[in-house]
Parts: C-alpha cells; structure tokens; sequence
C-alpha cells in the first residue's frame, strides 16, 4: 500500500509560547525549501501540524528529505479514505495486516476532527476497533503497549488511517536562535560541530583558513563541499576564504617555537571575530574537544580563547571521537572528511607543540611582533565570501 500523504507534527516541545507562530512559519519555509524538487505535493498547515498530499511523488524520497528539517518533531506516512465508518474500517484493516511482522496486540485510537460525523471518537475507537477484532483471528486489544497503534483522523473532507511515527531530526528551526561563524577546516569535527550548532537553531556563515600554495586548491574544494553538505539542510550557506599564507611565514620566521599553534590560532579567532562582525554573527563556533591535540588542552583553550571577547561555542567540547565520527556518517560529512588534505595549521606545525601555552607569555610574544595587527586587517581586507549551494555553481560577493 503507498501512502497517499504524511502528517508532519512540529516541535512539540520547543514550540511553546509567543515564539510558536514565527518558529512554525520557519520549519514550513524549511519544509518547503527541502521538499521542492517534488512539484506535485500539497501543503496544508494548521494547529502545529502540516498535511501533505503526495498526488504521486515517493513517500520515501520526501520523507529522506523531510529528516533535514531542524524543529520538525516527527511525521507518519498516511493512507486517505472517505469520511465513512465502511471504508474507514476496510483501510483500517489493510493497513493492520500490510505490517510485515503480523502484530499480537493493537489499539485503535480515533481523532474527530469533523464535529458532525455521526459518531464520537469512542464510539469509532469501538466500531473500528471490533471490526478487526473480529477479521484478524488470535489478534487482543492492548491500550497501554500495543505493537500497532492504528490512528484514524476525520476530517470534513476524507480521513486518515496511519500507524507509523518517524523520529525527525528535532531542535530549534534553523536560525530562530540567531546567527554565528563556524570555523570549518577540512577535518571531521568542526562540519558536525556546524551541523550541531544549525540544529540548536542557529543560522550559520563559514569561515576557512587556506595557505595556499602550501595547502592545495583541492583542499579548498573540499571544504566547499563539506560546506555543500551543510547547505543540504540549511540552504545556500555564505563561506569566507582568509588567505593565511603571509601570516603564517612571517611567523614562521619571526617565531619558530613551541608556542607557535597557539599564536596562529589566536591569530585566526582574531579574524573571525570581525568576520563575524561584519557579517552579523554573535558567535564562533569551533569543531574543539577537551584534550583531542595539544591545542584543546585546557590550557591552549585558555589561552586561544583570551584572544577574543565574541563567544566561542564548542558543540563538540565532551564529546568522545567515536561518537563524532557517529554523526558525521549519519549527516553525510565524514565520506567527504577523510578525503586527503593539507591543513593551514599543520603545514606549518612547530617541532613539538606546547601542550602548556602560558597566557603571559603568549602575550609577551605578540608584542615582539608589532606588523601583526596590520597583517590582520589587510588578512581581513582580503577574504573573499562565496556562496555555497546544494548543488549550484559557486557564487562571489562582496562582503567589504
Ligand atoms: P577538525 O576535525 O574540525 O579539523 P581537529 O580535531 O583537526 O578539528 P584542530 O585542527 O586543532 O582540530 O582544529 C580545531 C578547530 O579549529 C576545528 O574544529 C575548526 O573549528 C578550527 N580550524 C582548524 N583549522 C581550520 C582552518 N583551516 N580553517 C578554519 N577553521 C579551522
Ligand atoms: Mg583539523
């Protein structure tokens, strides 16, 4: 049997209070956005639900795409008949017996939509209910745990009959927490920790370090297409290009030490934070994990994290390598992390760095090199900001 539509429920649990219109309005734009590639589907929206009507597009097509919609609680594929005890029960009965592993137990729950029919929905709970009874023989009844819950929703229209709940992916509607900056290298962590940061509803932009020619054109790539996996469930996503290159070797030069990494990564959270200035973002947001390299040692994050006053958010701060790893297979990111590529920061990667860094003496450091801040500002003049798409061409804009 193919379902005829999907009843989608929006988050529940998030979508209290005054901010349920606007967090609503989002997740349907959202639904939308995901789901237009299918022409022929209907949307209708009302009392924190939204019906679909397929009128022939999959089910399951649109259902893949519908787990890529933050805020969006669950939805259950439906089966529609007319608004009549007979077909209810018939469709009912199909849809039992269409399980494939055959049920012991099942309960029939009814949602009387349309006042005027002429039963109430315990009186249909019974009528549906003793129907299959009576056609499935060994099947009981059981109201607290059954193995099928066959739900029949009237409407004035037509009814639904359905018994399957999808988990969608929850969280907050993408953006209606606000916008931040994610540090995107080309590795595994900070793509999930973006992916992460999108779901707890924040709108984001993405900033990368290259130093090319030292890292590749390719690892550039890359990162758009790790990038183009977050625009799959964000849309278009606008990606800022620092060249590194001159930073980095004049460092290198006046500066070959231990303390290095934490210097350049300071440097680098120095960039993003007027990135994220100019670009409205109210947060960093970095793919660190307490104690996964010498800098995310508590001390390095100190010291790293003393160079800005924006908020640097850390999704990923307690969370083990493995479980990572989880989520980037299951969002798509990890086939594209483990490509090959070069890194700005371990091109240029010191003997043996500090896994100590001393803030004072970081800083004393700094002051020995008095071009950095201007090297800063000319770094900052020369970003380039370009638009990633799923699956469009690259677009370049001019932030400055
Ligand atoms: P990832 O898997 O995200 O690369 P990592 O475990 O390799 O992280 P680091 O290389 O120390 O750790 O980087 C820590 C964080 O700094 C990254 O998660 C990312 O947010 C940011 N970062 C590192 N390199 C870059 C880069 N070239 N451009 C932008 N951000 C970067
Ligand atoms: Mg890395």
């Amino acid at each position: 049997m193919l379902p005829d539509g999907i009843v989608i429920r929006l988050g529940e649990l998030t979508l209290k209070g005054r901010n349920r219109h606007r967090f609503e309005h989002k997740i349907v734009k959202d639904i939308r956005r995901v789901t237009r590639a299918f022409s022929k589907i209907v949307m209708e929206q009302q009392f924190g639900r939204v019906y679909v009507t397929l009128n022939g597009e999959p089910y399951e097509g649109v259902a893949q795409e519908l787990k890529k919609v933050f805020g969006l609680s669950s939805f259950s594929p439906v089966y529609y008949t007319e608004s009549e005890l007979d077909t209810i029960r018939s469709k009912a009965l199909s849809l039992l017996t269409s399980e494939s592993v055959k049920p012991g137990t099942f309960k029939v729950t009814v949602r009387r939509a349309d006042k005027n029919f002429p039963y109430d929905s315990q009186e249909m709970n019974r009528l549906v209910g003793g129907y299959i009874l009576q056609a499935v023989p060994g099947l009981k009844v059981d109201v607290h745990r059954p193995d099928v819950d066959i739900r029949v929703e009237l409407r004035e229209d037509r009814a639904f009959v359905y018994s399957k709940m999808v988990e969608g992916t929850g969280g907050f509607p993408l953006g209606t927490n606000g916008k931040a900056l994610l540090m995107l290298s080309g590795g595994i962590d900070s793509p999930v920790a973006g992916w992460l940061a999108m779901k707890q509803g924040l709108e984001l932009e993405a900033i990368h370090f290259h130093s090319y020619p030292y890292t590749s054109e390719r690892s550039q790539e890359k990162v758009k297409d790790l990038v183009r996996k977050l625009a799959e469930y964000a849309g278009p996503v606008t990606l800022h290009m620092v060249p590194f290159t001159e930073i980095q070797t004049r460092l290198v030069q006046d500066y070959n030490d231990n303390l290095l990494i934490t210097i350049m990564r300071r440097t680098m959270f120095r960039i993003a934070e007027q990135i994220a200035g100019s670009c409205g973002a109210m947060a960093i947001v970095t793919g660190e994990s307490l104690g996964q390299v010498a800098s995310q040692t508590l001390p390095s994050l100190h010291a790293i994290g003393q160079s800005v006053s924006i908020p640097v958010l850390q999704p990923l701060i307690f969370t083990d390598k493995q479980d990572i790893i989880t989520i980037a297979e299951q969002i798509g990111t990890y086939p594209i992390s483990i490509l090959p590529h070069e890194d700005c920061c371990t091109v240029f990667l010191p003997p043996s760095p500090s896994t100590n860094p001393n803030l004072k003496v970081v800083q004393a450091i700094e002051r020995s090199l008095p071009w950095l801040p201007e090297l800063i500002e000319q770094t900052v003049q020369q970003t380039e900001a370009i638009q990633v798409g799923p699956g469009e061409p690259d677009r370049f804009e001019n932030l400055f």
